[in-house]
């Protein structure tokens, strides 16, 4: 059996890369007030990102960028220091997973991945995840999806759908539901690719990540969604508003007052009650993690002595890891240490 590593994982705020004795952790990720010596930061979504900003923060520059939009509040960030190499994590403009090198006591060298939020799918304008490009010991992953029962469309069939959903329906308003940064920007991409003669309106929220996006790629990536200020008088026009709003009065009854259909956009979809949650005329399994299937096979290409779970269905996929495929597999529950089951 391969030897235990000897960094500690655990979950507490963030996921903790802790060294026996030391007082700071060596690494952060994902921490809401973060306390590495190198703090990472995988993606700019608001539960990844900090409130107070730590000294030494590893993320890429898009995220830099796109926190800072969101939140009003900059700060510095290296995208590469020694012994951390960060890689496209697919998830969402800008997302990273790290690799983490770390020096045995008996001088061996060990490799920590730590996905952050990810997707292995190419789709729209992003590259997915690529686990046969990782080598690494140890797998720290998210595991949102991690049952069987969510097992979605190819994202061919998806996009196919989508693109014949909006433009079946080209006699009244669409409004479609996705999270500012992410899902948001692939609906605009795709309004775009299948109605490119329909206008595509945005909220604020949403265009001021189009900014941030277009900024830190010097404009190589742009998404031209205008923002609306009424949605009064609508035609054909396709809406693309936050996930949030999708039960909000003014929202329900724009919706209605226009003439308008609902459709909801989320892994979710899977399940028969996202569509009432919501309220949705239509739902897609449109998502920016992987799938049961796109798991596992994530855990077999990189085939690593450990993997730890965390976030979803953490427990259930690391019992399937162990009994069907034979790893070492423990889910990182908040504030307990996993390390020691396996000495
Ligand atoms: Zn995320």
């Amino acid at each position: 059996m391969p030897p235990t590593p000897s960094l500690t994982v655990r979950h507490r705020d963030g996921i903790h890369f802790e060294r026996d004795g030391d007082p700071l952790p060596r690494v952060v990720a994902d921490a809401r007030s973060a306390v590495g010596e190198i703090n990472v930061v995988s993606h700019a979504h608001a539960d990844h990102t900090f409130r107070t900003a730590p000294e030494t923060v590893v993320c890429s520059s898009e995220t830099a960028a796109i926190a800072e939009a969101r939140t009003g509040r900059g700060f510095e960030f290296v995208e590469e220091v020694p012994g951390i190499e960060l890689v496209p994590a697919g998830h969402v403009v800008g997302s990273r997973a790290a690799l983490i090198d770390h020096q045995e006591p008996d001088g061996s060298a060990r490799r920590y991945c730590y996905t952050g939020d990810f997707s292995v799918r190419d789709r729209c304008h992003l590259e997915g995840f690529d686990p046969h490009a990782v080598d690494a010991d140890v797998l720290v992953m998210e595991t949102t999806y991690g049952l069987p029962d969510y097992r979605f469309p190819s994202q061919d069939d998806l996009q196919a759908e989508i693109r014949d959903w909006l433009r079946e329906r080209d006699d009244r308003p669409l409004f479609l539901f996705g999270y500012s940064l992410g899902r948001a920007q692939k609906l605009q991409w795709l309004a775009r690719e299948a109605c490119p003669d329909r206008e595509v309106l945005v909220s604020e929220s949403v265009r001021d990540v189009n900014r941030a996006i277009a900024e830190a790629t010097d404009g190589d990536l742009e998404f031209l969604g205008r923002p609306y200020d009424s949605l009064r008088g609508l035609r054909d026009e396709i809406v693309i508003v936050p996930t949030n709003q999708a039960r909000a009065d003014w929202l329900e009854r724009a919706v209605e007052r226009e003439g308008g259909l609902k459709a909801g956009f989320s892994g979710w979809a899977v399940d028969t009650s996202f569509r009432y949650r919501g309220n949705y005329d239509e739902t897609f399994a449109l998502t920016d993690h992987c799938d049961f299937d796109e798991l596992v096979a994530t855990v077999r290409a990189i085939d690593p002595d450990v993997v730890y779970t965390h976030h979803g269905f953490d427990e259930a996929f690391a019992d399937v890891l162990e009994t069907e495929f034979g790893y070492r597999a423990r889910p990182l529950k908040r504030d307990q240490t996993t390390l020691e089951e396996f000495c």
